[in-house]
């Protein structure tokens, strides 16, 4: 039985994964009603397409680490409190059985994210929480209540996300209803999305798919490397290490930073090695008649094998001996193959936006606006994004259960087990 608040009515603006979290959290710590507003005709509709339609909603491997911002020590304290295994036992006391793919990767056993946002509205449904349809476009604050669409409320929580993955970025105004509170916006960059290239070589390795270790570079200087399985595009590079990096290549670019993207093609292999391996084929294959490019047969796709031979000066039609110097050039080729990044793709192709409500303005421990008192954010509207992996759905959830419990009035248990042991039956 939720005891409720007297006069506790809580608004939230945007129903979708931190929404969802927030409302119900809101109502389990007892707010005297809650309402969703929701611009879309459904809630949780973004969590629909995630994970390509399977919803990777956390990730065993949970750390602090995994998150990006200005101050990314922000999302520490929710994240601790409301971590991947909350989210797997709060998930499974609404109906959804998680399944562990890949290592930690965590999804639903349905293997559908449909399933996931309709076990948070029936939830949040069963807990009396309100949805209403609208788009809000502004939040005015009489006395002590706030007024969103002429309805009145004593706190609101904006989970109204971003304008990640959106055709047209002006349908959102999210960032522009917190400027209007006074908070200050972070720069906004896409993210988790693929990296454009210069080169005419990438048109002739579109499509190839290769295991490399993928480094980004602004002014010199090391941003971070992730390994993985890159596809080449025809204007560079996508695959989940160029979707983790991506942001540090819009960041540099925007700030006008020179940004290189660096491959390994051989990441397994040492310099030595590999420069044994081309001393194998350019000496030795060489001379059974082959031309070039049939000595690199079998090492890597065939089609890098040919943009590689050429960008090192080697013609791959070529027969006969090949200088020490080309050799060398397709060994640092192989290795440390480096071109110039011109950006990444916009927002439209972006899973989430990096940046957003300036952290230093709102108190991590309730999710609530240090200028505005009743205000609390949750989910993506904040300057905090997750790497792929289930990571910015997991920032959604404890932001969500931070802020909704907060609002409610309540204080967050350092023991999330018994919290919700006796809730979501
Ligand atoms: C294609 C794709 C795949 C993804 N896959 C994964 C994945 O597998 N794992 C993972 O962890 N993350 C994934 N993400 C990221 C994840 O979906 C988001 O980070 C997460 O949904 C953010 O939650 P949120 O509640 O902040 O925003 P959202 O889920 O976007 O919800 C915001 C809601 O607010 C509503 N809204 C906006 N403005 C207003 C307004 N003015 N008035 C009323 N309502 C408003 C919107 O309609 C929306 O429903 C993926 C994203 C995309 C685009």
């Amino acid at each position: 039985m939720i005891e409720k608040n007297a006069k506790n009515r809580i608004g939230l603006i945007g129903g979708g994964a931190s929404g969802l979290a927030a409302a119900i959290f809101a109502a389990a710590g007892g707010a005297s009603r809650v309402v969703i507003f929701e611009a879309k005709d459904i809630p949780g509709k973004k969590i629909n397409g995630t994970g390509n339609g399977k919803c990777n909603f956390t990730n065993d491997n949970m750390d602090p680490c995994f998150y990006r911002g200005e101050h990314p020590e922000f999302a520490k304290f929710a994240l601790g409190r409301f971590d991947n295994e909350a989210s797997k036992r709060f998930f499974e006391k609404i109906g959804i059985k998680a399944k562990v793919k890949n290592g930690t990767y965590v999804y639903p056993n349905s293997e559908e994210a449909s399933s996931v946002s309709a076990a948070l509205r029936l939830a949040a449904e069963h807990m009396k929480v309100e949805f209403v349809f609208e788009r809000v476009k502004s939040i005015e604050k009489e006395g002590k209540t706030y007024i969103i669409n002429n309805q009145s409320f004593d706190k609101v929580i904006i989970c109204c996300g971003s304008f990640a993955n959106m055709k047209d970025v002006t349908d959102f105004n999210g960032y522009k209803l917190v400027k209007t509170l006074g908070h200050r916006v972070t720069p906004l960059y896409p993210a988790l999305c693929q990296i454009r290239c210069a080169g005419n070589f990438f048109k002739t390795i579109n499509g190839v798919r290769t295991e490399a270790e993928l480094k980004v570079l602004s002014d010199g200087v090391l941003m971070a490397s992730e390994s993985g399985e890159l596809l080449f595009t025809d204007y560079g590079i996508s695959g989940i290490p160029a979707f983790q990096l991506s942001r540090f290549c819009a960041e540099g670019r925007a700030t006008g930073k020179k940004v290189n993207a660096v491959i390994n093609f051989l990441p397994l292999m040492t310099r030595d090695e590999v420069k044994k391996e081309v001393d194998f084929r350019l000496s030795g294959l060489i001379n059974d008649g082959r031309t070039a490019e049939e000595t690199m047969f079998g090492l890597l796709n065939h089609k890098l094998n040919y943009v590689l031979l050429n960008l090192s000066g080697i013609d791959p039609t070529g027969k006969g001996p090949i200088g020490s110097e080309k050799k060398d050039r397709l060994v640092q080729n192989l290795t440390e193959f480096r071109t110039e990044v011109t950006g990444t793709n916009d927002y439209s192709y972006a899973q989430v936006v990096a940046g957003g409500v300036d952290t230093t303005e709102v108190d991590p421990e309730t999710m609530e606006s240090k200028l505005m008192p009743g205000i609390y954010f949750a989910g993506e509207i904040l300057d905090v994004d997750g790497t792929c992996g289930g990571y910015n759905l997991q920032w959604a959830w404890s932001s969500g259960y931070v802020s909704g419990l907060s609002a409610s009035g309540k204080s967050i248990p350092e023991d999330v087990t018994e919290f919700l042991k006796d809730r979501f039956k």
